[in-house]
């Protein structure tokens, strides 16, 4: 055992990644959550209706098999994930959805995906085989670390580029001739908030994608709040400990522990260690921006969502915003501070696949949950249900008759819910171009700031957005280093 201990500040996912990580390493871990339960952006709770479960924030985890930290965690062998099929879909009607309202279905099988794109389906097959390949050093390029390092797979960096490139700027439809690939396309890379063609939102949609082409994007049993449960076991089982109800507003709080890390977002350090940070890394964490907001509208239902192309039933998770050029604009509408009348939304539907959140009956009722949000722009007190149940409707005739309860969250009242979401930011800082290679500085080990003993573990450093666990990771790792010149620990199930 190391005689000092550290304290981490904030039970999200990273926070809890970080403490798992020092646990193992045998250094003493104290969490302090602000919150009454643990959890950050993965908590699941009866929100709207009492028996019917549903996520708070997070409920799409395509990260959750397929990257380090939970791979090394084995996350897949602690608790219970059911892979579908069928990855996402993006419903479509008009001209784009073959006059009859066709969706474009993301599945694992990428053929399967291909063969029912129509013409474009070669096209969109050659966008993402050559990634699939060499999908470890893709996964590694996007999410091992600093962008500021040297890839570990150089061809997979250089492949992952050029279609960022290509997905990222006007040159987007020029392998397509029509609407379903792009859609599909569109849809996924619009789970990073911001104007489109953008490069930052490409990179993410390719890697998603690439994801939901590979091992799937999983539904864990009985929610996101499974993954924060299976950390925070782990960490008691290492002798750690997790304060809740207890927020954290000055360092100085802190002084008995020789390391701190810091789940906060970038402004949250800043504020509450700011009198420990030299001048010049205060103003850089000042410069660091926040983006747009979500806004949550989710749902108890009786019985499935009525979707005209019934294989959208099949994925868990449906990008509602038609074609990518009416993406683009709704984008384009919240980055100028408007709310969209037909808004991109993102929503779940795990009840279909997870046992433990199945329909609950109550009397002749079948209760449905269904979580969604919808990007507003930041700060904004606007109830989004309206504009999002016109959406879903649009794709789903008859899915107004079948709400029974409906539950708003707005950005603001996100900023309220967790003090990481700035104005409704969820990512915890805008996902932009300079802002990934700047996480929340320019260095190849962002989590370590010049203050001693003093590190950024959520999803404002590298390498971003996401439950991942993989910030907490890395500046655990860093600390261990250079706190406690130790290696790293194992942390699979039988170390
Ligand atoms: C509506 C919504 C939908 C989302 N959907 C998805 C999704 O489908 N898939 C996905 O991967 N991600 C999604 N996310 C994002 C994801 O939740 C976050 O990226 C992730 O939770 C970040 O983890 P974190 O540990 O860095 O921070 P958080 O999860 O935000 O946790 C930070 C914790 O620190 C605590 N804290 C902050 N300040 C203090 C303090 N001063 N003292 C003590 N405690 C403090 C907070 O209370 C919080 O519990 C979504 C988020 C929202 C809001």
């Amino acid at each position: 055992m190391t005689s000092a201990g550290a304290a981490v500040i904030g039970a999200g996912p990273n926070g809890l990644a970080a403490a798992v990580t020092l646990a193992r390493a045998g250094v003493p871990v104290t969490v302090y959550e602000a919150a009454e339960t643990i959890g950050g952006g993965a908590r699941t709770q009866h929100l709207v209706r009492p028996g019917v479960l549903h996520d708070v924030c997070s409920a799409i985890h395509p990260m959750a098999l397929a990257t380090g930290f939970f791979r090394a965690f084995e996350l897949e062998r602690r608790m219970g994930f059911v892979v579908p099929e069928a990855s996402y879909a993006n419903p479509l009607d008009g001209a784009a959805g073959g006059g009859d309202g066709r969706a474009a279905v993301a599945y694992r099988d990428l053929q399967r995906t291909a063969a029912e794109l129509g013409r474009d389906g070669t096209a969109y097959s050659r966008l993402y085989r050559p990634l699939l390949r060499r999908l470890e050093g893709v996964v590694d390029f996007a999410l091992g670390g600093s962008m500021l390092r040297w890839p570990s797979d150089l061809p997979a960096a250089i492949l992952t580029g050029l279609r960022t490139l290509e997905q990222g700027t006007p040159l987007w439809n020029a392998r397509f001739r029509e609407q379903a690939a792009p859609a599909l396309l569109s849809g996924v890379a619009a789970h990073s908030i911001g104007r489109m063609p953008g490069l930052a939102s490409a990179g993410v949609g390719l890697v998603l994608g690439a994801l939901g082409h590979a091992s799937g994007w999983p539904v864990p049993v009985g929610g996101s709040r499974a993954i924060t449960d299976a950390l925070a076991a782990d960490l008691l089982a290492h002798g750690g400990r997790i304060e809740t109800g207890h927020p954290v507003s000055d360092v100085r709080e802190l002084s008995g522990f020789r390391v701190k890390l810091f789940d906060t977002s970038a402004r949250g350090l800043m504020r509450i260690a700011g009198s420990a940070l030299p001048g010049r890394y205060r103003r850089a964490l000042g410069r660091f921006r926040y983006g747009d907001g979500a806004a949550k509208v989710d749902f108890v239902l009786d019985g499935p969502i009525p979707w005209r192309d019934h294989r959208v039933a099949e994925a868990p998770t449906v990008h509602l915003g038609g074609t990518r050029a009416e993406v683009a604009a709704t984008e384009l509408e919240v980055s100028r501070g408007r709310h969209p009348q037909h808004p991109y939304v993102l929503l779940a539907q795990a009840a279909a696949f997870d046992p433990a959140r199945a329909p609950v009956r109550e009397g002749d009722l079948e209760l449905t949950p269904v979580w969604s949000y919808t990007h507003v722009p930041s700060g904004s007190t606007v109830d989004m249900a309206q504009p999002v149940i016109d959406q879903i409707e649009r794709f789903a005739p008859g899915f107004r008759d079948r709400i029974l309860d409906v539950r708003v969250i707005t950005a603001a009242e996100f900023a309220g819910y967790n003090r990481n979401y700035v104005g409704g930011d969820f990512t915890a800082g805008a996902v932009t171009p300079w802002q990934l290679l700047s996480r929340p500085v320019i260095s190849t080990e962002p989590w370590r700031t010049p203050a001693a003993g003093i590190y950024l573990c959520s999803s404002s450093t590298a390498p971003g957005p996401g439950v991942h666990g993989l910030s907490g990771w890395y500046a655990a790792r860093s600390a261990l280093k250079h706190e406690y010149g130790l290696p790293d620990p194992e942390l699979g199930l039988d170390a």
